[in-house]
């Protein structure tokens, strides 16, 4: 056989027998991987790519690292299995390392995903509310352009009718409000940081019936909407005024990549509820973990027999998952990824400004560390999302070129017109200027 039936029997079987995500299956477009090292991924036909969007937002450290593959191989030969409902030494000490992280006292539950991470939060913080005996408090307040996860709930709170609308009813009691959108949300002088909707929102809706609000630091999948500075810390205030838990969604932001190790960090906010994922393993396993602050654990430590949080999950907490997680975040430190991702994504920001500013169809560069977007336009003036086929072109120019770059925005349901960067966060300098130089190129020739 050669190397081309090789390919093509592959990709006959791929459409055969795998569903995938999202797309309809397109054969020419379907990169079937070999193999991966830092920054590059290798096809079965030898192309290499630069991975510019860190696989989902989640290889922090880059691909190929053996001692990651190390940590999980000693890690199964010692002891393969252990559900949480006993514990384990990896569960342990990755539960105090997340701890010192989050620089407070929070107790850790592990799940495999973020979607997994977000449901356990959402039902910790209804259970919470009943054990204070506070019966009507199961609302939760989310943003439109969102996204919280592909479950019934994790997906009611996220923000994207486009992803919701076939699978409704979905779970009940999500209410949502405008994203703070400092390029296209006009905020009066009443609400100079995009959060008074939350306040009266809880008003209308009566503070008693609000149980909590969820939120990412920086609204990722939903077009890199960086917030006003002050905004996470207007919407605690609020939580705290109106008796509702503040639960911050960190399944893209944690782990570097917004230049710290949670993105929260960036706004001065201590939120009672973190969930995380992705870049807790740089996704060499799968796991995710939300952390509670320890008040409101404490609520689930009562004498009666329904005061624990009856909530299981057979792989959550892996041991392999939990050495490789650990292992991760000793690279990170030691490597200073966290300080990489803040210096590399601000001079990244810059350059791209500096380069794109005044290019007609370029709105808006935006973003912390290194997770970027450049939101495009058809006009400056009217600020009409670029239609999605040039955008299509933008992100085909690259991957010609071995570069693979993101899309996402939603500002009109549908329209993903804002261009994402999330490169690993250990990438070259070199590899950067590459990725840099590439968008650059292929915004100003389409
Ligand atoms: N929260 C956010 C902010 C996300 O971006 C995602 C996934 N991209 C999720 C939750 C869901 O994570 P998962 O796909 O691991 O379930």
């Amino acid at each position: 056989m050669t190397k081309a039936d090789v390919k093509s029997e592959m990709l006959s079987k791929d459409e055969k027998y795998v569903w995938h995500s999202m797309k309809p299956y397109n054969p020419e477009a379907t990169m079937v991987a070999k193999s991966a090292k830092g920054s590059w991924i290798t096809d079965i036909d030898g192309n290499q790519y630069l991975d510019a969007m860190s696989g989902l937002w989640c290889v922090n450290v880059g691909y190929g690292r053996e001692e990651l593959a190390k940590a999980a191989y000693e890690q199964i030969k010692d002891l393969s299995y252990m559900p949480l409902t006993q514990s384990h030494e990896a569960a342990i000490q990755l539960g105090e390392k997340i701890n010192q992280l989050l620089g407070d006292d929070y107790v850790v539950f592990f799940s495999n995903s973020g979607s997994e991470a977000n449901e356990a939060a959402f039902k910790m913080v209804r259970q919470y509310h009943q054990q204070k005996g506070d019966h009507y408090r199961t609302k939760f307040i989310s943003r439109y352009r969102a996204y919280h996860g592909n479950s019934t709930s994790a997906l009611a709170a996220t923000g994207q009718a486009q992803r919701k609308y076939k699978y409704e009813p979905l779970g009940p009691g999500f209410l949502h409000v405008a994203p703070p959108d400092e390029y296209r949300n006009d905020h009066n002088e009443k609400d100079r940081f995009g959060a008074k909707e939350i306040d009266d929102v809880m008003t209308w809706e009566y503070s008693e019936s609000i149980a909590g609000v969820i939120m990412e630091p920086i609204i990722t999948g939903g077009g890199v909407i960086v917030p006003p500075e002050q905004y996470m810390k207007e919407v605690q205030k609020i939580c705290q005024k109106h008796g509702a838990l503040m639960i911050v969604d960190e399944v893209i932001c944690g782990f570097g990549r917004t230049g710290k190790p949670f993105g929260f960090m960036n706004y001065g906010v201590k939120p009672d509820i973190i969930t995380m994922a992705k870049g807790i393993t740089s996704a060499y396993l799968p796991l995710s973990a939300t952390a509670v602050k320890r008040e409101v654990y404490e609520a689930f430590c009562g004498d009666d027999t329904y005061d624990f949080f009856r909530h299981i999950n057979t792989f959550g907490g892996h041991p392999a998952a939990c050495a490789v997680a650990l292992k991760n975040i000793e690279i990170m430190e030691r490597e200073n990824l966290f300080e990489r991702s803040r210096e590399l994504g601000e001079a990244a920001k810059n350059d791209l400004n500096t380069r794109l500013q005044n290019h007609r169809h370029v709105g808006n560069v935006r973003g912390k560390g290194l997770l970027i977007g450049i939101e495009m336009v058809e006009f400056k003036e009217t600020k009409e999302p670029l239609a999605v086929e040039k955008v299509n072109q933008i992100i085909a120019y690259c991957k010609n070129k071995g570069v693979i770059i993101g899309k996402n925005g939603m500002t009109v349901a549908g329209f993903n017109n804002v261009i994402t960067l999330s490169p690993p966060l250990s990438i070259e300098e070199e590899d950067l200027t590459l990725l840099l130089d590439t968008v650059v190129e292929a915004i100003q020739t389409i």
